[in-house]
């Protein structure tokens, strides 16, 4: 009778169940429900590719398992190493697609050479419909959705090559990868909650900052589900004149939106968000643009990230030169705004977003751009 309940039961890849999901399905089996948190504990923590590597299963139940459920795990498809330490990864998708996404791992080093922060990057979607104009991700257009598990494993394969390579486990993890996040707001929310489960990843909330071009209904669900989690905004261009040239999302949801809800963000989790600043030469590196960065930084708590732009082949945006940084920073400095460059790293090898992937031959995809 038993076996017949069993295989009536669809086979379900186990990394696209959320952990209340997970245990649900178990206990569908009759499974006891200290089962599921061993279970989950070997998908998420140890990043097991089968079911005969659940030792602390019975050898019985090791042998039913294949029968309705599996197990999809990424493979590092392709790997390049800067000169700075920064390594990028290509990983290939369990998927009849042949989909690949990127992730990249940059590390921080004390001046006796040992690491110091180790943050991954990591990737939400396969590809973007977004189409920011300095991004190549962007000219790739979207296929689909990265599930929960596959946002964490990238996590859990870098995380155990980062132990191999640096001797500690990562300290940091942003989604700023392939795709927008809030795009794909449920398996992103829930991969961020196994990240900081403790039998998952078991990476503090506070250490996980999640990026979106401004999707101003999803900051606010984020706002609502209070998960801990950082919101980084994407802003590159601080007037909608210019947004609009180099974001067409700005079109539809213009910095008007962005305020309300940057404001509604703050009043509910009371968390400073940041916001990224990509500083293009000539575009967005003037006095007037620095003040209007000054007025953005004001809505609410935050911080800014300028960031030097890694070059894109085919992107006519270039880095701004280091005398326009100096006195954009000056600006915004002086009139009190708490701001960080973050210098391009990586500058060796394919690091920004989406230039492996498309190196590597993916084809075009749907696109807010026509
Ligand atoms: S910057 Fe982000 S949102 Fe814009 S196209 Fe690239 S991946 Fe998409």
């Amino acid at each position: 009778m038993k076996t017949d309940i069993l295989n009536a039961v669809k086979k379900r890849d186990l990394k696209t169940l959320s952990k209340a999901e997970l245990a649900d399905f178990l206990s569908g089996l009759g499974l006891a429900s200290y089962r599921s948190d061993q279970v989950f504990q070997w998908l998420y923590q140890k990043g097991v590719h089968s079911f005969d590597e659940m030792t602390n299963l019975s050898k019985e139940l090791r042998a039913r398992l294949p029968e309705l459920a599996e197990i999809r795990r990424l493979t590092v498809f392709n790997r390049q190493e800067s000169k700075d330490g920064t390594i990028k990864f290509l990983f290939q998708l369990d998927d009849p697609n042949d989909y690949k996404v990127e992730a990249v791992l940059i590390p921080d080093f004390y001046p006796d050479g040992a690491a110091n922060r180790l943050t991954v990057c990591v990737s939400s979607q396969v590809g973007c419909m977004f189409g920011c104009s300095f991004c190549a991700t962007g000219k790739m257009g979207y296929f689909r959705n990265l599930s929960h598990g596959e946002i964490v494993d990238q996590v859990q394969i870098i995380n155990e090559i980062a132990e191999e390579r640096f001797g500690k486990k990562i300290t940091n993890i942003v989604y700023m990868g392939m795709g927008e996040p809030l795009h794909n707001y449920k398996a992103v929310v829930e991969s961020a909650k196994i990240i900081s489960d403790p039998m998952g990843i078991d990476l503090a909330p506070r250490r996980i900052t999640i990026s979106t071009v401004g999707l101003t209904k999803q900051i606010k669900q984020l706002a609502d589900e209070d998960t801990g989690v950082n919101l980084a905004v994407s802003l590159h261009a601080a007037d909608d004149e210019k947004r609009n040239k180099i974001m067409p999302i700005n079109e539809s949801l213009n910095l008007e939106k962005l305020e309300e809800s940057v404001k509604y963000y703050f009043s509910k989790t009371q968390k400073p968000l940041t916001y990224e600043y990509l500083l293009f030469d000539e575009f967005n590196d003037s006095q007037q643009d620095a003040l209007n960065l000054v007025k953005i930084a004001r809505w609410a708590p935050s911080k800014v990230n300028i960031i030097m732009y890694n070059n894109v082949a085919g992107v006519t945006l270039k880095r701004a030169r280091e005398e326009r940084l100096n006195r954009f920073m000056k600006t915004l400095t002086d009139n009190d705004v708490t701001a960080t460059v973050r210098r391009s790293r990586g500058d060796d090898i394919d690091a920004g977003c989406g230039q492996l992937a498309i190196r590597e031959g993916q084809q075009k995809g749907k696109s807010l751009v026509k």
